[in-house]
């Protein structure tokens, strides 16, 4: 693909690293129910939900990618992206393992989340955790540092 043909035109490669962690935020109005792929039906009620991941090449392809609607339907992630576009991605200059922290973090304070909802290669509960609060942001900031960019949908 064409870096110049994406949702946020030739703009996003120079406004996140080439390679990190992400979060995705999606905002629901009314619940939703979709087939995750081998993982079966996902419910999400009303709220804030925020799906964590890491590219470690590519990363703004990778974000791209999460805002394209039509497209080969491969990960967890690809099967609630198909359907409803995420509000915000931040990212992280910050290796594969920090993924999991992120995870971890958000699911302590706003767990369980989707169970094996994204983390079938790790030990986390889910990498979609929600709803959660305003302050999702700064409680992940705090432990893995400021993003390196915070890019909104809506902007
Ligand atoms: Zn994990």
């Amino acid at each position: 693909m064409s870096p110049h043909t994406g949702f946020f035109g030739d703009t996003l490669a120079l406004r996140v690293p080439q390679g990190g962690i992400y979060l995705l935020t999606f905002e629901l109005w009314q619940a939703m129910a979709f087939r995750a792929g081998a993982l079966g039906c996902v419910g999400l009620g009303v709220g804030r939900f925020i799906y964590v991941g890491s590219a470690q090449r590519c990363l703004a392809q990778r974000v791209e990618r999460h805002f394209r609607r039509r497209k080969r339907l491969r990960w967890h992630i690809d099967y609630l992206t198909h359907l409803q576009s995420p509000r915000k991605v931040a990212v992280w200059a910050l290796a594969k393992e920090s993924e999991c922290v992120c995870a971890l973090t958000l699911l302590a304070r706003w767990g369980p989340g989707v169970v094996h909802f994204g983390s079938s290669d790790c030990n986390c509960a889910s990498h979609l955790i929600g709803p959660v609060g305003e302050e999702w942001l700064e409680v992940v900031s705090e432990i893995v540092g400021a993003p390196a960019a915070v890019v909104d949908s809506h902007e």
